[in-house]
């Protein structure tokens, strides 16, 4: 990742890609207090756009908020930083990594002269999972990692530390020949996925985890917006693991996995045991709107040239 051509913004100015590096003693490298976003930019007839860029910089700023990190830049100042390095770096379409991150002037958890600093990266990152995964779904399985504790660390932050958790739990799933973890919160209630939320349709009606311990996921929330505009009921609670092999279909949703069907849990196979025909609404229903093809969600994309 280091070795590459191209730009990376970092604390207010372009800086060649091979020389936006951070010390050793970088604080957060050491303890993982620190927070970033995963976001994309599709390719639209109005060139490269970025989805949901507002809505990724104030959560960006909430975790911050809650981390106590003061933001040494203003959300406008950060939705800049983030179309200038699609841009710069000539990106028709891109994955984007914001990242609020302490420096290296102390060390040790009582260090308090510690400056804030503020990168944004963006780079060509197709999609994870293949046009087959997107269509016949993926085989998941429950994770002997439970998901955080919301009074252990901050779930409402996207925290570099929380992911030491999702990587535990997918690293076993992938070992055991799985795609995906589903986390289950300390109650024994499905929390989530190792980076996506996750939704189960049963007899029409579609149930998504309430906000407790997973995170606000935008990607959720635009899922929750369709449905409203499909007229498709909505229940955010609480879902046992047994409800999800029982579903008439299930899919994670994340920036990054995009809708992604699931069709196996447990070794238990889902609805049809492959991506379910609400799901391949929805999942169309996503690509238009990040690709610029549905007029009614063009609100959600910024162009980065303006
Ligand atoms: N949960 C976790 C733990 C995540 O890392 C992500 C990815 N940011 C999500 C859910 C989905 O969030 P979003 O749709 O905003 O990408």
């Amino acid at each position: 990742m280091a070795d590459r051509d191209g730009f990376i913004w970092m604390d207010g100015e372009m800086v060649p890609w091979r020389e936006a590096k951070t010390h050793v003693l970088t604080h957060t490298l050491h303890y993982g207090l620190g927070c970033f976003e995963g976001v994309r930019a599709y390719s639209t007839e109005k060139g490269a756009a970025i989805f949901r860029m507002k809505e990724h910089t104030d959560r960006l700023c909430r975790s911050a908020h809650i981390l106590n990190m003061k933001m040494p830049f203003s959300k406008d100042e950060i939705n800049a930083a983030q179309c200038a390095a699609v841009r710069d770096n000539n990106l028709d379409e891109a994955y984007l990594r914001p990242m609020v991150f302490l420096g290296s002037e102390g060390m040790g958890l009582r260090a308090d002269n510690l400056k804030v600093h503020v990168m944004v990266a963006a780079w060509s990152w197709p999609s994870y999972m293949s046009p087959e995964a997107k269509e016949m779904g993926i085989k998941v399985r429950t994770s002997s990692y439970t998901r955080h504790h919301v009074n252990i660390t901050m779930c409402k932050a996207k925290a570099n530390g929380n992911y030491i958790n999702s990587m535990l739990a997918l690293n076993e799933a992938i070992a055991s020949g799985c795609e995906e973890a589903l986390l289950l919160d300390n109650e024994g209630y499905v929390a989530e996925g190792s980076g996506e939320n996750i939704f189960i349709l049963r007899d029409g009606v579609l149930h998504t985890p309430e906000l407790t311990s997973c995170l606000e996921g935008i990607t959720r929330q635009t899922i929750l917006d369709f449905a409203k505009e499909l007229n498709i009921p909505v229940k955010e609670r609480r879902i046992t693991r047994d409800e999800v092999y029982i579903a008439d279909e299930a899919f994670f949703t994340g920036t990054a996995a995009e809708v992604l069907p699931i069709r196996e849990l447990d070794g238990r196979v889902i609805g049809a045991g492959k991506r379910g025909p609400l799901t391949e609404k929805l999942q169309g229903m996503y690509f238009d709107a990040v690709k610029g093809k549905s007029a009614e969600h063009s609100h959600w994309l910024t162009p980065v040239n303006g």
